[in-house]
């Protein structure tokens, strides 16, 4: 892979702001550093399978839609949509800030830097390193935003949610079956992304290390900060898959409850994962009851839903008990 593209001396001139815009000297070069295989490189276009699919669809790209522009680096999977600058990319596939992906592209830098890369190649960067301290910079949620999603904070400590004050987001801990940090998922405003890249939150249920080893009955529902939400009205054991996506593995852990009330979303997704999970649990002699909706408009979840204008309207503490009173029997369900 001889250079036979612009230096990067040469793209600021073009007008790349340096340091907005970092990108390597070698694109096709920095993403075999970053561990992704390429799959072609064709008209300026470096491709390979996406690394965000796995985590925004639930499966891996096995038609690679995923290429870079081995000019400008900027990327984009046409499949799901997952694009930006190269230091986004480096920032995702690393797991690292975004000044630590900045400095890891200059280190790749110039095309002379290029060229001793492949004399020597560098060690990649240690990806960070999991443990209760990799929570250390993140606080108590504050009340406004506790307010906002009608949670109080003994609910969110329960759960050890916190709050990135840096970012403003919601941090919530990914742990395994005996409580062991796995990583976790940081979220805002229409984004959620998840430390470290690739951590397996399919093979756990987010709650599930606070429940007895016999559990009697759990709520199952699709986001892990609406089981704080649950948890504010008194449900005892509500417990989360990060999504509609549920894995085998998931439904294997789940079968520990002796019922399961079913409270995915109210969508098109919600509504296949239900079923999904409704007839897996069945199958292993899980009681399974499935919250109906009725009264709820489309779209609602445990944390509420928007109204015509856009605002969130939250469920009150008659509405959650509603629904899991009025929960139906699985065997009753109407597909
Ligand atoms: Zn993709």
């Amino acid at each position: 892979m001889a250079s036979n593209r612009l230096p990067n001396r040469e793209k600021i001139a073009k007008g790349w702001d340096a340091f907005a815009d970092v990108v390597p000297g070698d694109v096709a070069a920095a993403m075999g550093a970053l561990g992704l295989e390429i799959l072609s490189e064709e008209y300026g276009e470096v491709s390979a399978r996406c690394p965000a699919h796995l985590e925004r669809l639930g499966h891996e790209d096995r038609n690679p839609s995923f290429s870079v522009n081995a000019d400008h680096g900027k990327f984009n999977c046409f499949s799901c949509g997952f694009s930006g600058r190269f230091a986004e990319l480096v920032a995702y596939v690393l797991g690292v800030e975004h000044g630590q992906a900045v400095a890891w592209i200059r280190s790749k830098g110039t095309v002379a830097a290029v060229t001793r890369m492949y004399e020597e190649r560098e060690p990649e960067p240690e990806r960070k390193k999991i443990s209760e301290a990799s929570l250390a910079l993140y606080v108590d949620p504050p009340a406004d935003e506790l307010d906002k999603r009608g949670i109080f904070l003994e609910a969110a400590r329960k759960f050890g949610i916190l709050w990135d004050p840096k970012h403003s987001a919601w941090i919530t801990p990914i742990r395994d079956v005996s409580g062991r940090l796995m990583g976790w998922q940081t979220k805002s405003s229409g984004y959620v992304r998840n430390r470290p890249y690739g951590v397996k939150k399919s093979e756990t249920v987010f709650g599930l290390h606070l429940t007895p080893p016999v559990p009697g009955t759990g709520v199952l529902i699709e986001s892990p900060l609406d089981c704080a939400v649950l948890a504010t009205f008194g449900v005892e054991y509500p417990v989360a898959t990060f999504g509609a996506k549920v894995s085998a593995a998931q439904i294997a852990l789940l079968s520990r409850f002796r019922r399961v009330i079913v409270w995915m979303d109210n969508d098109e997704a919600g509504w296949r994962s239900a079923e999904y999970v409704g007839w897996e649990l069945h199958k292993r002699y899980t009681s399974v009851a499935v919250v109906t909706h009725e009264d709820l408009p489309w779209g609602c979840d445990p944390g509420g839903y928007k109204d015509a204008d856009g605002n969130t309207v939250l469920l009150t503490s008659k509405q959650i008990h509603a629904q899991l009173e009025r929960a139906m029997p699985f065997s009753l369900m109407r597909w």
